[in-house]
């Protein structure tokens, strides 16, 4: 326990990042695309965000495209990943160790994992809707990645599993789509100050001026260091760009994706270059609401070359997909969903 774990609700007013409520739609896979809208009006679409990647699904690359000897033969990169860790150092706003509630952490190596928001449900007491949000709190830090489809729904789930949302340090956004995103607005008024916002390169202008005014931005492109142990991707795919996260653990390496547009298992394999670790667990949105059950199977052998122990399958991964992981992998499935909290290593 930590000590961000006991707080109240906070329910700040709400303010409109215009371009917060543009990019509404999510990640084509969604079966209740009602769910997805923000409060807010959407009257106010400003012409720019026409240029913004328009919420089509791009289903990633062919199944086929997967075996690539190339890329399996990649040496280990390790050194690249601590070059860029060394590149990082200059732009990575300085951790604040003084500031950790070290007091309170028993397991500080323990990597705690909980989704706050999902579409799938899990913890009953959470709400659910379209879009995903998972707190990572590791060493220390405390981060973010992604922010759920709405502010309300978003803040009343942390309340509910007792996360301060002042707490948090750092927000990675993995890509542009409202049910990643749109949860941010409400989560500025009442985050810390130092909050630092991780957008790729290529979000819009727009969205990357709106945050400017409320706090730090960094936009990725490269691979880079988020925090201590954490690490992006870097903006990968070619239609929707997207980043994913990366945290090497002493049980190997954690990959979390928001909803895997460049691929899932491009991503894996790239986490697994970069870092040249084993990977111990992939969370998050798949994104194979759209594959067939032979691409899945496609998939789950290439997970299985790649070496995966573990699979926390969520959000826009697909009801068949989850139930062919959930198959493949037997014990070293991970049912997820809003309200489930993993700890690496495991401790249950
Ligand atoms: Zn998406
Ligand atoms: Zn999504």
């Amino acid at each position: 326990m930590t000590s961000l774990r006991m707080l109240s609700i906070l329910h700040s007013p709400f303010f409109i990042l215009p371009a917060l409520v543009l990019l509404l739609a999510g990640c084509g896979a969604a079966p209740s695309p009602a769910t997805i809208s923000p409060p807010t009006a959407l009257t106010t679409v400003p012409p720019a965000i026409t240029s913004a990647p328009l919420p089509t699904v791009r289903q990633g690359l062919p199944t086929a495209a997967f075996p690539s000897p190339t890329l399996t033969a990649t040496p280990v990169l390790s050194p690249a990943l601590s070059a860029v860790e060394g590149e990082a150092e200059g732009l990575t706003p300085t951790p604040r160790p003084t500031s950790l509630p070290t007091g309170d952490i028993m397991e500080p190596e323990t990597l705690i994992l909980t989704i706050v928001y999902d579409n799938n449900a899990y913890d009953p007491r959470l709400k659910t809707a379209w879009g995903f949000s998972c707190l990572i709190e590791y060493r220390g830090q405390v981060i973010l990645f992604d922010t759920g489809g709405d502010s309300p729904t978003l803040l009343t789930n942390m309340a509910t599993v007792g996360i301060d949302p002042s707490e948090i340090e750092r927000v990675v956004l993995s890509h542009i789509h409202g049910d990643h995103t749109d949860g941010l607005s409400g989560l500025l008024p009442i985050a810390g100050d130092g909050l630092t916002v991780f957008v790729p390169q290529s979000f819009p202008a727009r969205f990357k001026d709106a945050v400017r005014t409320r706090t730090h931005l960094v936009e990725v492109r490269e691979p880079r260091k988020i925090g201590e142990e954490v690490y992006t991707t870097g903006e990968m795919g070619m239609g929707i760009i997207e980043q994913s996260l990366m945290v090497r653990t002493d049980e190997g390496l954690v990959v979390i994706t928001g909803c895997a547009h460049p691929g899932i298992v491009e991503i894996v394999r790239r986490a697994k270059a970069l870092s040249g670790d084993e990977v111990y667990l992939v969370l998050g949105g798949f994104h194979l609401g759209g594959k067939s059950r032979r691409e899945i199977e496609g998939i789950l052998s290439e997970f299985r070359r790649l070496g995966v122990r573990k699979v926390a399958p969520c959000h826009c991964t697909g009801e068949q997909a989850i139930r062919m992981f959930r198959q493949e992998y037997g014990e070293d499935f991970i049912q997820a969903g809003a309200g489930k909290v993993i700890r690496v290593p495991l401790s249950e």
